[in-house]
């Protein structure tokens, strides 16, 4: 679907996936105006395909356009067009458990122009992929270290935004991390460097003693939607769950005093990601011994069961592609 000052969105369509064409001097290319979202369309049991939420990836996709100076786009048309595709796509949709299409939405400005400038010509378009399941031998507790050298985003910046510019900045430290044979690192604010805000790609929950805690929605990181998804679930289990601030420092006490007995990343890719081994410059925590909490399979469990049609999706949570 294309953008063009005067028209608005308009001749939404489906055509062959393959290059696309693009002035040298595009925007995006050169100022990063550039939006996305990643969602899942998981093929059921009974052969049913759903979607998770598509609802809120849509809103999400409109909070990123607003930061980066793009039209809105109509969430219900857009939600239709990601429905239709998959639907043509059908086939493209694995059936092994824990696989699943996944589908990129993404909005970037792309009017030929050495300056800079909000962009009056943009293209919304969608891609899709079989993915494989990202723990096939089952749920494997990660290793992760607490990032103390880059900043990825501060309030007022674009870090509650799925926007390009976000993942630049990640990419040295993700790549230092990995070299380190860690899968990915625990960012901190960026003034005081004291406060968690989200891990790579997921947003992060600890267990300190009854209390289910994750960093509150400041601004400055993603709201991610298996995130708000496991604060309904947990609540709906009658769980204690505090949206706050937590530092790092705090994290580092509880697991001193046996207090810490769970930690674990939340995000569409990994659904729900057991942290075994967390880093704080010499300050080494093995969380529950290295293993995966029975709150972290619990949630896992129950996400993955209603997104792959297991279990009732007693919360409406999916949409099922017809
Ligand atoms: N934070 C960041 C920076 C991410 O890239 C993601 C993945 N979209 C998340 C959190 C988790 O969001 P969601 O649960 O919507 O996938």
């Amino acid at each position: 679907m294309n953008y063009d000052e005067g028209q608005g969105w308009h001749d939404p369509r489906i055509v062959p996936y393959g290059p696309i064409e693009m002035d040298p001097s595009a925007m995006c290319l050169h100022y990063g105006q550039s939006v996305f979202e990643g969602m899942k369309a998981y093929r059921a049991q009974d052969g049913r395909i759903l979607l998770f939420r598509p609802d809120k990836n849509m809103a999400r996709l409109n909070v990123s356009n607003d930061r980066l100076c793009i039209p809105p786009i109509d969430e219900e048309l857009a939600k239709a067009a990601i429905e239709k595709l998959v639907s043509v796509e059908k086939d493209w949709v694995p059936s092994e458990e824990g696989t699943s299409l996944y589908i990129r939405p993404f909005i970037i400005g792309v009017d030929p122009h050495i300056g800079v400038h909000p962009a009056h010509h943009l293209l919304f378009m969608v891609i899709c992929c079989p993915v494989g399941a990202y723990y096939p031998e089952g749920l494997d507790p990660v290793k992760i270290y607490v990032e103390t050298n880059y900043v990825r985003a501060v309030r007022g910046g674009m870090g509650f935004t799925k926007t390009a510019g976000n993942y630049a900045a990640s990419l040295k430290a993700q790549d230092e991390a990995e070299k380190q044979d860690y899968t990915q690192v625990l960012w901190l604010d960026g003034v005081e460097r004291k406060y968690i805000e989200e891990v790579g790609t997921m947003n992060v929950f600890f267990v300190i003693d009854d209390e289910v805690v994750t960093p509150a929605l400041q601004g400055s990181i993603l709201s991610g939607i298996t995130r708000m998804s496991c604060i309904e679930m947990l609540k709906s289990w009658g769980m204690k769950v505090s949206e706050r601030r937590l530092s790092i420092q705090e994290v580092a006490d509880a697991a001193a005093e046996g207090r810490l007995k769970e930690a674990f990343g939340t995000g569409t890719a990994a659904v729900i990601s057991p942290i075994g081994h967390l880093k704080w410059g010499d300050d080494i925590m093995e969380i529950n011994n290295g293993e995966i909490g029975p709150l972290s399979q619990k949630l896992y469990d129950t996400l993955t069961g209603i997104q792959w049609g297991k279990i009732k999706d007693e919360f409406g949570w999916t949409v099922e592609v017809k």
